[in-house]
């Protein structure tokens, strides 16, 4: 409760009028306060003026409060407005502090539950266009926000009786702010009207897959609401492309996640059948439910771990503000015409406007509303009976256990602060311990599922096993939504053992994670060491370097005494800026430093001072913004490519340029024509076949390029590198709206791309011809890989450790008379390739190639095949990248010269 106090305290203003009759006189309609009607074509109200309306509401309004949470990725506003009824409002911390109560049944018996479900009332948290250019519901949310202002109808007034409406008016300002920008500027001239990039400055549209890692602002504003006030569902409002069904609510498709509480998915039925009777009745067309979105991954649905359903509306798109019309210049609908169990009324017109947006989604918010009001005590009810159900679980899994000893303690630490961020509890073992036949040292951590929260940690801990749909018995794979797993200590380079029988340890609650602090040795004759392990060494990499300490790395494996060297280890000379900075990075992430009095007696690098990076972040290419993210959080010396450096000489810019998954050779050599983009845009021109050629000198003349996912092929291009593609082209890679590196600026070749929504096919329709199997398929799973740490890329990695692989490739190598290639990492000679997720066709991986390091004239390439850091998710391969990054403009040294440091 004082957090919130705290919070309520620094928000800008809290607006409650202590009038009881106020009937919304001396608020403005939303036509007079923007200037026209909400849903008019062509018009969209912008962010800041809709922030302005709210705080004018809440000014006005009795039933409203309203607070600045935070500022976003680029500094704007993240609020929240809050509706209920003035009686509600008064006794606000009480009812927030009744579901506290609620979602923890170990503070409260059954009847004092039953109790409070009557005495309180459930919260429902709206929030809109986290996908900025699904404008339609950014718009919907101000009329809605006026109705429960101010409206005095009786139905109105039983929803603010019997629930608490948290209203966030969007989940990506910033975006908002870009795309409505974007409009306005480009009106009446020749420009595209379709913002080009990713709508936020480094996720774009997959700002709704961070919901297990947490890396933006923005998500980890959301939970803090969750953690805050608990609400008993959420509602996640989102457009869809303009040629399928008009809107999407639940009940959602198969699968689901095993772990969500059958309850959830209970409700979120209950809520979708709520919306689709509203809209029948109000005469709405083209409803469709247990379609399309499936209800696997966490990174969608935090709520769905923490006592919520999910409700999902997915609301067909207009042209942005403008009406969608049949291309073909009839007006003949494009979607499906046939009715079915799921889709009683097709629609019969091709024209879809915002105003249509608009009314389709206040009739499903406001049939929700009334859903819960209608039945608020059953709602609080089966809130307590979820969270009851896994505090009571006694069945194998019964924990999970994080050893204490830990090659990466950095890593350890960060993946218990994810599951802490999402109020998992964990202990910690004040002695060792045995479970399932294996001794624990002290100090090891054990996450128990019977718990609250018990959903979350089992899903993010477990391996995948996904279900093996298929459209008929052997036939093409049904696609997921996303991809298939998310194993944390697998993603993260973390051991974690499942437990399945009893066992007793002594344990005590962390109540404060923090790092495992080793204090610096004392300084040595030589020089300070650090293991090649840990993730946090590169952290401390880029702050020596840039206080201009000098570091060097082992490059074979020796002996020093009793000291292990490992080949990679870092050596930093110990000098006093040096101390400092170590002592810093080890009071922040716990890295181990160790010292050594002598060198020993191997061959090394020096890395180049402050290695310049060019990230080639093309428009709207996610896995470019999550790496410029990535860059920026390790602290490298980086600058995003632009078109104009081609006009200089490569060489005096970069030492090494990265091409992240998606940076096709089309998309670099042509980029976004001056004829749809003005100046601004100028950046991502393309660089043309003389660029091209420059790019092949600048490599050829002494350039280190490092291509991740489908730009290997882009580097193959380049430089005839030799190597082989070995899987089917044809991946079925039909999960368009959350393919990452697909993103592309396809507004050049059509008027709007459908893409910018969420859209997918349905599965009721029956797989396009040639949509066969192709043999091969995998969506986004964890594959088992064979690393080589004696390779420079594969310093401190694990002999053997899965990697992230998403309709990504594998290689064979071939020959060459002037290119050297050395496998760095490779799926195993073995039959089963999966570790967490959903593969088809493993045996094509079979001993294949997946990261290759080359020799080209005087430079190097390094060329990973799969998307090994895809999302900023899979932690552990990151060290494969940096020390991609880090190698290629290395000096090596022999012994003598490393032991000289200098
Ligand atoms: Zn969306």
């Amino acid at each position: 409760m004082l957090g919130r106090l705290g919070i309520m305290l620094m928000a800008v203003g809290v607006f409650v009028l202590d009038s009881a009759t106020i009937s919304g006189q001396s608020i403005e309609s939303p036509a007079n306060f923007f200037g026209f009607e909400i849903g008019t074509d062509g018009e969209l109200a912008h962010y800041p003026k809709v922030l302005e309306y709210l705080e004018h509401l809440a000014a006005g309004s009795e039933r409203m409060q309203f607070e600045h949470r935070g500022s976003t990725t680029n500094g704007h506003p993240y609020v929240l407005a809050t509706f209920s009824s003035k009686a509600n409002l008064d006794r606000l911390d009480r009812l927030i502090e009744i579901n506290h109560q609620l979602s923890d049944p170990r503070l409260v018996g059954d009847d004092e539950a039953m109790a409070l479900t009557r005495e309180g009332v459930p919260f429902y948290f709206l929030y809109a266009t986290i996908h900025s250019t699904e404008v339609g519901n950014g718009q919907t949310i101000i009329k809605i926000a006026h109705r429960l202002a101010t409206e005095q109808s009786d139905e109105v007034k039983q929803i603010l009786d019997n629930s608490v409406i948290l209203l966030v008016p969007s989940q990506n300002p910033d975006g908002q702010v870009m795309v409505i920008d974007h409009w306005y500027d480009t009106k009446d001239t020749p420009y595209n009207r379709v913002f080009p990039d990713l709508y936020h400055r480094y996720t774009g549209h997959d700002n709704n897959r961070d919901w297990f890692m947490f890396t933006q602002k923005e998500t980890r504003m959301s939970v803090d609401i969750h953690t805050e006030y608990r609400p008993q569902l959420t509602h996640d409002m989102h457009q869809m492309g303009a040629t399928g069904a008009r809107i999407f609510v639940p009940p959602f498709k198969v699968p689901y996640d095993p772990n969500i509480h059958p309850l959830l998915l209970e409700g979120q039925a209950q809520i979708g059948r709520a919306m689709t009777s509203a809209l029948l009745t109000a005469g709405k067309k083209g409803v469709i439910y247990n379609d399309q979105f499936d209800l696997w991954t966490p990174a969608r649905q935090y709520m769905m771990y923490h006592g919520q359903p999910r409700i999902l509306t997915e609301i067909a798109s207009a042209q942005l503000a403008d009406p969608f019309v049949n291309p073909a210049g009839v007006d003949r609908p494009l979607g499906p015409q046939t009715s079915s169990i799921n889709f009683p009324i097709p629609y019969d017109s091709a024209v879809w406007r915002l105003a249509d947006i608009v009314e389709y989604g206040e009739i499903v918010v406001f049939a929700a509303l009334r859903q819960v009001a209608d039945h608020k005590n059953k709602w609080l009810e089966n809130f307590y009976r979820v969270h009851k159900d896994w505090v009571d679980r006694d069945e194998a899994p019964f924990a999970f256990v994080v050893p204490s000893d830990q090659p990466d303690p950095f890593e350890t630490y960060e993946l218990l602060k994810l599951l802490d961020f999402a109020e998992v509890e964990i202990h910690r073992s004040r002695s060792a311990f045995t479970a399932d036949g294996t001794t624990y040292p002290e100090g090891s951590w054990v996450i128990d599922l019977a718990q609250p929260y018990g959903a979350f940690a089992k899903t993010m801990l477990e391996r995948q096993v996904y279900p093996d749909l298929r459209y008929y018995p052997g036939g093409p794979p049904i696609p997921p939504y996303d991809v298939t797993a998310h194993t944390l200590g697998l993603l993260m380079g973390v051991d974690v053992d499942q437990i399945n029988t009893r066992f007793d340890a002594e344990l005590e609650r962390v109540e404060e994670l923090t790092p495992q602090v080793t204090p610096l040795p004392d300084r040595p004759d030589w020089a300070y060491t650090i293991s090649p392990t840990s993730n946090a060494a590169f952290q401390a990499v880029t702050q020596l370097e840039d206080v201009g300490v000098p570091v060097f790395r082992t490059a074979e494996a020796a002996q020093v005494g009793d000291q292990s060297v490992a080949p990679g280890t870092w050596i930093v000379p110990p000098t006093m800026v040096a101390k400092q900075v170590l002592e810093r990075t080890i009071e922040e992430t716990g890295l181990v430093v160790s010292a050594l009095d002598q060198p020993p007696n191997v061959s090394g690098f020096r890395l180049k001072d402050k290695t310049r990076v060019g990230l080639w972040r093309v428009p709207n290419n996610m896995p470019g913004g999550w790496m410029m993210w990535l860059f920026e959080q390790y602290g490298l010396n980086h600058k995003i490519i632009s078109s104009v450096d081609f006009e200089n000489n490569l060489a005096d810019l970069y030492d090494v340029i990265v091409l992240p998954s998606g940076t096709t050779t089309t998309r670099i050599i042509q980029g976004l024509s001056p004829r749809r983009y003005d100046e601004s845009w100028r950046w991502a021109y393309g660089i043309g076949p003389t660029g091209w050629i420059k790019l092949q000198r600048w490599v050829k003349d002494g350039g280190t390029l490092v291509a991740l996912g489908s730009a290997v092929e882009t580097a193959r291009e380049l430089l005839n590198l030799p190597i082989r593609p070995v899987l089917p082209v044809r991946q079925d890679r039909t999960t368009a709206a959350s393919n990452s590196d697909q993103s592309s600026n396809s507004q050049e070749t059509r008027r709007l791309p459908n893409r910018v929504q969420d859209s997918v096919p349905s599965v009721t329709q029956p797989p396009e011809s040639g949509r066969s199997l192709t043999g091969f398929y995998c969506p986004g799973s964890l594959l088992k890989q064979e690393h080589n740490p004696n390779h420079p890329v594969g310093f401190g990695m694990p002999e053997r450790w899965p990697i992230f692989f998403r309709f990504d490739q594998a290689y064979e190598l071939t020959s060459s008379d002037d290119i050297s290639a050395e496998v760095v990492s490779r799926y195993p000679d073995e039959r089963e390739m999966t570790a967490s997720g959903w593969l088809l066709g493993d045996e094509l991986l079979r001993n294949r190639a997946n990261i290759v390091a080359f020799n080209v004239g005087d430079g190097s390439v390094v060329t990973i095949g799969s998307q090994i850091a895809f999302r900023a998710q899979p932690r552990v391969a990151f060290k494969l990248l940096f020390n991609a990054i880090f190698t290629g403009p290395a000096t090596s040294l022999n012994s003598t010269e490393l032991a000289r440091l200098k």
